[in-house]
């Protein structure tokens, strides 16, 4: 496998190299060269916001087609909280459930169950006093890989738990073993997810060598097909298990309520997501203990493969949660083996100009004479997003001073002068 894998690609054959994404890209991974986007993959963290932003639709998700499921014998559906919340009036969750049996799924493993493992699993961590403070929720994979290439001193704040989705995996594929007999490469944990980033979390995990989530498939691509089969459910087999706390986690704010600690702040939008990160590096919370962000706005019910308006996802989520217990999983005085991280998270310098540090000031000190000769109007007509970007770019050798249009035209200008000059003095 290559190094990095993204669930984010383009169809170059519909992008028309407006620069929308390049603008919009939070870790400048995006340029456009011979009238094409180009992502850097370093730099990607898959959140998704080039497929929002692109008006031509050039910018595309990957997952897994359904028939994914014909590959296992024994498959079990692991539906994301926010998929509760495409369904208009969906008063009993336990309908929702019963039409993924329908589907062909052999069982059902909620992630909102596994949402409650994990709030619990914090929770005792929290009180041990054995985490950094303030704690910054692993739960969204683009704000982990965010921190990975740009705030490198905030990852020992990250917690060092499992997100539900692979929790979820984990504990129903080690049950169904158990009950059917089958070896774990029979038994497929396929995930129902709302966002391409789950895809990456799933493909490339972090915390883990090996994620136990055998296939990703997209909400909007199994929305329709749930649609008819919930009507065809005239008695729901009493399924659910999780309550307000887990299915809370698909909408912002869900996660870190369920810590029953009002020292914590919660942003979604990737833009909040950098100011807070910004704040956090530069230590201006001093009293917070719990960090929740999210990349989509809204949370997860914002992600990119869903079908409803987040907010009406997320009046909908607080409906269903309404008559719910609070919480119905709960862990014993041990965190479980299968929630906690087996592999560090280390520090990716994609956005390091070199690792030599003399090198690097060097490099820096290149850069800014760039930066003077530029323009400095940030216009994006070079294919990077900005003067500083395109320096960056000239210093690492992937471009020249010539992309800068306002140095071409200054150059047309010199050569026109000459130009004019020189017949002048055949004139004279
Ligand atoms: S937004 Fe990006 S991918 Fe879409 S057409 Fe413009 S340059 Fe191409
Ligand atoms: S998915 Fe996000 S990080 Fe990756 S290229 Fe698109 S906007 Fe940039």
């Amino acid at each position: 496998m290559s190094e990095f894998f993204h669930s984010v690609t383009l169809d170059r054959d519909k992008c028309q190299g407006c620069i929308n994404c390049v603008k919009r890209c939070p870790t400048e991974a995006i340029r456009v060269r011979d009238g094409k986007a180009k992502i850097i993959k370093e730099r990607c963290i898959d959140c998704g916001e080039c497929i929002r932003i692109c008006p031509h639709h050039a910018k595309l998700p990957i997952f897994d087609p359904l028939s994914i499921m014909e590959d296992y014998k024994y498959t079990i559906a692991l539906p994301a909280p926010a998929l509760y919340g495409q369904f208009n009036n969906l008063d009993d969750v336990d309908i929702l459930l019963t039409a993924l049996l329908k589907l062909g799924f052999d069982e059902v493993y909620e992630i909102a169950k596994a949402a409650e493992l994990v709030s619990d699993s914090t929770r005792k961590l929290m009180s041990q006093g054995a985490l950094a403070k303030p704690v910054i929720s692993s739960a969204c994979p683009a704000v982990v890989r965010l921190i990975r290439v740009r705030f490198p001193e905030l990852i020992h704040n990250v917690l060092p738990l499992h997100a539900p989705i692979e929790l979820a995996a984990r504990i129903s594929k080690q049950a169904a073993v158990k009950k059917t007999g089958l070896q774990p490469e029979e038994i497929g944990t396929i995930f129902i997810s709302p966002c391409p980033a789950k895809v990456t979390a799933v493909k490339m995990p972090l915390g883990t060598e090996k994620s136990a989530v055998d296939g990703v498939v997209a909400i909007r691509d199994v929305y329709p097909k749930l649609l008819g089969l919930m009507k065809e459910v005239n008695i729901p087999n009493e399924m659910s298990s999780a309550g307000r706390m887990g299915i809370g986690w698909g909408s912002s704010g869900g996660e870190a309520t369920a810590l029953l600690n009002e020292r914590y702040l919660a942003a979604d939008g990737i833009e909040n997501v950098i100011k807070v990160l910004e704040d956090l590096e530069d230590e201006k919370f001093t009293d917070l203990d719990f960090v929740e962000l999210n990349s989509c706005s809204g949370g997860c019910v914002g992600g990119v493969l869903t079908v409803e308006n987040p907010y009406v996802a997320k009046a909908r989520l607080k409906r269903i949660r309404k008559y719910l217990p609070v919480s119905c999983n709960r862990i014993d005085d041990v965190i479980p083996r299968e929630a906690k991280w087996d592999a560090r998270l280390e520090y990716l310098p994609v956005l390091q100009l070199d690792s030599n540090v003399d090198a690097a000031l060097s490099k820096m000190n290149e850069m800014n004479e760039i930066i003077a000769r530029l323009h400095g109007i940030d216009c994006g007509s070079c294919g990077a997003p900005s003067c500083k970007a395109l320096a960056e770019d000239i210093v690492r050798g992937f471009a020249t001073e010539d992309a800068c249009i306002f140095n071409i035209k200054a150059q047309l200008h010199n050569l026109e002068d000459k130009i004019s000059g020189l017949k002048k003095g055949e004139l004279e």
